[in-house]
């Protein structure tokens, strides 16, 4: 019915969004028949692009079954299986999976847990947790008082809790000094880590929360190498758990299924979304050690949390498929394989573009960032709303990216986040690029640069 007023409430209360009517692997198709190329796989969810066969089948299977038991009284089958499949190995010593329905949902459970843990174990006392500004986990109440993202965060800071402080993040390319070496800049962030602790009372800290590579907050920023070593080192020394959240760049993501795999430790309790489900249903879930659960298991015998949705058999059946699909066509390799080409890709387009000051990344989880002085790395005036710009260019041009601004510090700066599904052809990457170009020069040109 056309013109008739849309009763969604859409995340812009100005404009209504076209409809997505379809898709086909790479391609989301608009009610106006327009395709679109999906670059980010919306926020780095749709790891197998759209409408995977595979993937259908499995979700028809399991529906044609059963679609929802509640975990009160039932297990299922495909819960399961998801689990035996994620954790049956016990990765790092992760040996539990609890099943949410998305990553808000899967920090809170780790930060509930922490909690819980230091309670059965006798240590009470720990209930400060320490994150890192420049950092998202999540937008309900406890997940966005761990994170670090000032925009967010702001209208909510009077109802945030303050068990939650903040660090500065392994953000080289704003973060380290000009005359700072890499060591030498690991070293500082370890010492003001350190600090914290010390100030907050090493006994009082229950966890350290971050993101192993950092997504929508600053774009795709891995950590300089050793810093998570020695993180751990500090969690592991003061008795602390870490948490560490790959809801964005893990599942394969960065090219090894779990993101922490490229430093050399292990979290104690992880979140992991996006990629999990593959957007074909909304899951999430929170792994955990086994000595974490074994504690409970002989304290009070429950984890005292718990959601309506909870190892849901159809989302659980979806997540299934889309983690057999990766392992058994060896998806992580071509993720290496194709990110390799689409940096190679990046760097040629924007390495000398006067206007991008970085690219950076891991496998397909890349971005650029803009900025209007490349030797000064200053950003863009914020008014200039440029992300959103480059974001309406790129659609305008047929391609789905993921934008977003206060790159810096929460309010300025700009990037462009690319997170293309895993199936991605070399020629899929080269139009992205291309694409993107276009997307970059008009919107700078409508800015006058
Ligand atoms: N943690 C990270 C690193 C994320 O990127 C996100 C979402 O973008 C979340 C947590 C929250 O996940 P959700 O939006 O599924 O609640």
């Amino acid at each position: 019915m056309a013109g008739q007023k849309s009763r969604v409430l859409h995340r812009s209360l100005r404009e209504t969004p076209p409809k997505a009517i379809g898709g086909e692997g790479m391609w989301l198709i608009a009610e106006d028949g327009r395709r679109i190329l999906d670059a980010s796989g919306g926020a780095a969810v749709s790891c197998l692009g759209h409408q995977h066969p595979r993937v259908l089948e499995a979700m028809s299977r399991q529906a044609s079954k059963l679609a929802y038991a509640h975990t009160g009284f039932f297990s299922s089958e495909p819960a399961e299986a998801l689990a035996e499949h994620l954790v049956g190995e016990e990765p790092g010593g992760l040996a539990y999976a609890y099943f949410v329905s998305g990553g808000s949902e899967a920090i809170e459970a780790g930060i509930k847990l922490a909690r819980q843990y230091f309670i059965e174990r006798g240590e009470p006392q720990r209930q400060r947790f320490i994150a890192r500004r420049q950092s998202y986990h999540g937008n309900t109440l406890g997940a966005l008082a761990a994170g670090g993202n000032a925009w967010r965060r702001q209208p909510y800071a009077p109802l945030l809790s303050d068990a939650f402080s903040h660090v500065t993040p392994a953000f080289a390319y704003h973060e380290k000094r000009d005359n700072e070496s890499e060591p030498n800049f690991v070293a500082r962030l370890v010492a003001e880590l350190e600090a914290e602790f010390q100030r907050l009372g090493p006994d009082t800290v229950a966890a350290f929360v971050a993101e192993p590579v950092v997504g929508a907050t600053a774009g795709c920023v891995p950590a300089p190498e050793g810093y998570f070593r020695a993180v751990r080192d500090i969690c592991n020394r003061h008795g602390a758990l870490l948490i560490l959240d790959e809801v964005m760049c893990g599942m394969g993501r960065t090219g090894t299924l779990h993101a922490w795999e490229q430093e050399g430790i292990a979290p104690d309790i992880q979140a992991v979304a996006k990629g999990l489900g593959g957007g074909y249903q909304p899951i999430g879930a929170m792994l955990a050690s086994g000595a974490i659960i074994d504690t409970i298991r002989q304290g009070s015998g429950a984890f005292q949390h718990g959601h309506t949705y909870l190892a849901h058999p159809m989302a659980c059946a979806a997540a299934l498929g889309v983690q057999q699909l990766i392992s058994e066509e060896r998806l992580l390799d071509r993720v290496k394989v194709i990110g390799a080409h689409l940096e190679h890709r990046l760097t040629e387009r924007f390495g000398n573009h006067r206007h991008v000051g970085d690219i950076r990344g891991r496998g397909l989880f890349q971005a650029i960032e803009l900025v209007a002085d490349r030797a000064k790395r200053t950003p863009f005036d914020p008014a200039l709303k440029l992300n959103q710009r480059i974001k309406a260019a790129a659609f305008e041009g047929g391609l789905a990216c993921y934008p977003a601004g206060g790159t810096m510090d929460g309010r300025s700066g700009d990037h462009v986040l690319l997170a293309p599904p895993y199936i991605a052809a070399t020629e899929d990457i080269d139009m992205i690029v291309d694409r993107l170009g276009h997307a970059v020069d008009s919107a700078l040109k409508s800015v006058g640069h």
